[in-house]
């Protein structure tokens, strides 16, 4: 890797990415980037790396959440909390359930450039380039809106720092102490599973009443007392993130500096693209999206690319074929991984290969979709004998009506009550909820 220049992705044929026109404005603003501080450390990122080696041997679970893409509408310390406790919530069932160490990840504080199915979007004959996320343009069906505008960068940023500054605060400040287990259950929570996680908690503060009586203080226990939380987003805008990659000053290796986890998407994961470029220079722990599409030959190419010394813990491949069609797909990536003798953590998004449109116009995914490619991923590394190392959702602390099913039922009606996201569905706090309780299963049996 001596030879890598975190601007050589420069040199390769990129997609999905904005073509700016206003140069002067973009070179101005990363040059104004690249003097900011890094929003993540170095060292962060290396203690996440050996939590992912676990994670990829069973000796912990990742569970990687949070919106489709950030906004800056919706930007506030209640939506951060709000997804930051039902990331918690998920968590303790896990740890709980299936007595294995969780490791959080956020979709969080940098996840706001989007791929786009088509560069353009047509409505009522009227032709304009696709929304890509508040990094790059804005949402509303205007010329104006549309315009891939550099500075929105550096509201980027500063929504990710300021988003950082409260998840770290809500970390180690008392907030996610597992003596408050109760308090973070969200109000409209309801049903079977809402009911089942507060058995649980009476459970935990049980037993924590029980060590105390018997003289062993928990409440000072610092691994009691605070989480780790991670942060992650797809590596798409690569002006952003080439400006905040950074050289760590103990190893003396380039580390990208916008969150501590980057992974590349489905579309962008060409072997001789820009994004595979500048993302298998950088030493963070990195994630890579396979759907149906990836072949067993590409998959051979990337491994060694993004991997080349087979470090444990670098690669989470984040599986998302749909369900019914993991059967079709898995299998054969399993194969392949094993031929090459890779090191990889599996992971299964089983959000991205089950969105469909429905009758009342929305963009949704059935729950029962969710749960059933969750299901098949377990089943199929059971049958291989690898491991299920973890999933991915897209989820918020809202009460949004956005994915359908549950057992809060939304109907396809209901989509348009409380249908917020600015990209894909997401999962509300019942349905994740919901889902922890199926992995927890999954997991013990
Ligand atoms: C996403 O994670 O929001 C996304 C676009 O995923 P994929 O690249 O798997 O389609
Ligand atoms: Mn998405």
């Amino acid at each position: 890797m001596t030879n890598w220049q975190k601007s050589d992705w420069r040199n390769k044929p990129r997609v999905q990415m904005p073509e700016y026109t206003d140069e002067a404005t973009l070179n101005a603003v990363e040059a104004q980037l690249a003097k900011y501080p890094p929003l993540v450390f170095a060292g962060e990122a290396r203690r996440l790396k050996s939590a992912l080696a676990d994670a990829a041997e069973g000796r912990a679970f990742l569970l990687q959440g949070g919106d489709c893409a950030e906004s800056f509408a919706e930007f506030s310390a209640d939506t951060i909390r709000d997804t930051f406790k039902v990331m918690l919530q998920m968590a303790m069932v896990l740890t709980y359930g299936a007595k294995v160490p969780v490791v959080k990840v956020g979709r969080m504080a940098g996840q706001f450039a989007k791929p786009r199915s088509a560069p353009t979007e047509t409505v009522d004959g009227v032709e304009l380039p696709s929304y890509r996320g508040d990094i790059i343009n804005d949402l509303p069906f205007t010329a104006e809106a549309r315009i891939p505008n550099p500075q929105k960068m550096l509201q980027a940023y500063t929504q990710a720092a300021a988003s950082l500054n409260l998840v770290r605060a809500f970390s180690t400040g008392g907030y996610a102490d597992v003596h408050q287990v109760h308090s973070w259950t969200l109000g409209f929570t309801r049903g079977e599973n809402a009911a089942k996680y507060r058995e649980m908690a009476q459970r935990i503060s049980d037993t924590l009443d029980f060590m105390k009586a018997a003289g062993v203080d928990s409440s000072r226990a610092h691994t009691l007392q605070t989480v780790d939380f991670y942060t992650s987003h797809e590596a798409l805008l690569l002006e952003y993130e080439e400006a905040l990659c950074r050289i760590d000053s103990t190893t003396g290796m380039p580390v990208a500096g916008s969150g501590h986890l980057l992974w590349i998407g489905d579309r962008t994961r060409q072997p001789d693209g820009a994004h595979v470029e500048f993302l298998r220079g950088v030493q963070n722990p990195i994630g890579m999206k396979c759907g149906p599409t990836m072949t067993a030959e590409d998959l051979k190419v990337l491994l060694h690319k993004l991997n080349p010394e087979n470090e444990a813990g670098r690669l989470t491949l984040i599986t998302r074929f749909g369900a019914g069609n993991v059967g079709d797909h898995l299998p054969r990536l399993i194969k392949t991984v094993q031929e090459e003798g890779a090191n990889v953590l599996w992971t299964c998004d089983p959000m991205h290969g089950n969105t469909i449109k429905s009758a009342s116009g929305f963009k949704t995914r059935p729950f029962e979709s969710v749960l059933r490619e969750v299901r098949e991923f377990f089943a199929i590394h059971k049958a291989e004998g690898t491991i299920p190392g973890g999933v991915h959702f897209e989820m918020t602390g809202q009460d949004v009506t956005e994915c359908t099913g549950g057992v809060r039922a939304v109907t396809d009606e209901d989509l348009s009550a409380r249908y917020h996201t600015a990209c894909d569905p997401r999962l509300n706090a019942s349905q994740s909820l919901e889902l922890a309780f199926l992995v927890a299963e999954e997991l013990s049996d």
